[in-house]
């Protein structure tokens, strides 16, 4: 027989969407006529903006000509997507990243699910709790997260607790961890942290040596000039974080595939002997070994976002979801809910009706409601208690939405 890697055992099977889907299908079969409005997963439904569909032909005709055809690109990514990243994400916001310390990738989940490569296997972790599931799967999967406790937390995890008592704010470990993943504005809260929130952050891991692995996949939905859309907008930022950003809630790229992740130079850690390594090098290293790309087309469509036509298409798509994510705030709390997050970020986190699980109110609103959302709990131990909505729909059926958790509400 073949010896597996026993930490894939200690994974549940199954998984939250799967569980989702499964339940949303037997309600189906025992009740066809329903129309149900999905606003569980977290995935967008507006389609690829113009800028980026006529980036994607003119690319798939290069590639269909011998004199412009294009086969195995840079790993790091093309040098025109690089540039324009380092430009307009950056530059222009007054932030120094060199188009070399960017690394364009087929999105945010595979980069913070492959980051721990680079990592020692003892690092000792914290993550925010709920929690986007990839950073604590894929410490389990390297052997970093201990063992599962009854709670449903790790053993060898530190968990940072959010929830309404400390205002979604994550609270400073109290065991110094290696390595602290944080997101913001955050999956699943859709909560976000203001500048001198984030800026405790970077001061804290400087003064303790630690690795901030910055997940800013929302980073597109900030409107409050007070809340950092980068953390390197933080003095100081770029000797403890990396920063993972994605084209997916940015302009729809779910599909496509298309992110980058910022290692900056003057990011250090230390080997066993004791000896200095840039992290760069060790990530360019692992790059270049384990991947082979993001495709030249998806990387044309992603660097067409950053012209004009793109960024004003971008900017119309986001504000569409922005204004759902308006009208699930005012109109659930019109009906009586307690509702967090959602202003600068698609995510609304809604407190259960008292006395409910989260799994008790997600019934509820599928059979009830016909509404699905994602049960809190999902999330982590400090999701039990909420529920998750998001604002990827269609005006006409958030409204509907709304209209059916009133009279739920109303009940
Ligand atoms: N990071 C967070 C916090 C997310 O919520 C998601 C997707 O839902 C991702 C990363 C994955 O992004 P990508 O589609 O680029 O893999």
């Amino acid at each position: 027989m073949i010896k597996v890697n026993d930490n894939f055992t200690l994974l549940s099977p199954s998984y939250l969407f799967s569980d989702i889907a499964k339940k949303v299908s037997d309600y189906l079969t025992m009740h066809p006529e329903s129309e149900i409005i999905r606003m569980g997963i977290g995935d967008v439904t507006r389609p690829i903006c113009p800028a980026a569909v006529k980036a994607l032909h003119d690319a798939a005709e290069e590639e269909a000509c011998g004199e412009t055809f294009h086969g195995y690109g840079p790993e790091q990514g093309y040098g025109f997507l690089r540039e324009a990243i380092a430009r307009h994400d950056y530059r222009e916001r007054g932030i120094e990243i060199d188009p070399d310390e960017i690394f364009v990738s087929d999105g945010a989940k595979s980069d913070t699910g492959n980051i721990g490569d680079i990592l020692s296997p003892d690092c000792k972790v914290a993550v925010t709790d709920p929690v986007y599931p990839v950073y604590v799967d894929t410490n389990v999967m390297a052997g970093r997260a201990g063992t599962c406790l009854n709670d449903g937390r790790w053993s060898r995890l530190e968990y940072l607790s959010c929830t309404a008592e400390n205002d979604f704010c994550p609270p400073l470990p109290k065991e110094k961890p290696d390595v602290i993943y944080l997101c913001f504005p955050n999956n699943p809260t859709g909560t976000s942290l203001k500048r001198d929130q984030l800026a405790r952050w970077v001061d804290y891991a400087l003064a303790n040596n630690c690795l901030i692995l910055f997940d800013s996949a929302y980073e597109a939905y900030v409107s409050d000039p007070d809340v950092p859309r980068s953390i390197y907008e933080i003095e100081g930022a770029r000797r403890c974080a990396i920063e993972f950003r994605s084209f997916s809630k940015t302009a729809g790229f779910t599909g496509l595939r298309c992110g980058y992740t910022v290692v900056p130079r003057e990011l250090k850690g230390s080997d066993s002997n004791g000896g200095e390594v840039g992290l760069h090098n060790l990530w360019l290293r692992r790059q270049s070994t384990k991947f082979n790309g993001a495709s030249y087309v998806i990387q044309r469509a992603a660097a067409a976002l950053y012209t004009e036509q793109g960024r004003s298409q971008v900017r119309e798509t986001i504000a569409y979801y922005m204004e759902n994510a308006r009208m699930l705030l005012e109109g659930l709390t019109a009906a009586g809910f307690t509702v967090f997050g959602g202003k600068d970020s698609p995510y609304i986190w809604v407190k259960n009706p008292e006395g409910m699980t989260s799994w008790e109110f997600f019934d509820a609103l599928l059979s009830r409601c016909n509404v699905v959302g994602t049960p809190g709990c999902g999330f982590g131990p400090s999701g039990e208690g909420y529920l998750r909505l998001t604002a990827f729909s269609t005006h006409e059926a958030t409204a509907a939405a709304i209209g059916r958790l009133a009279r739920f509400a109303g009940n």
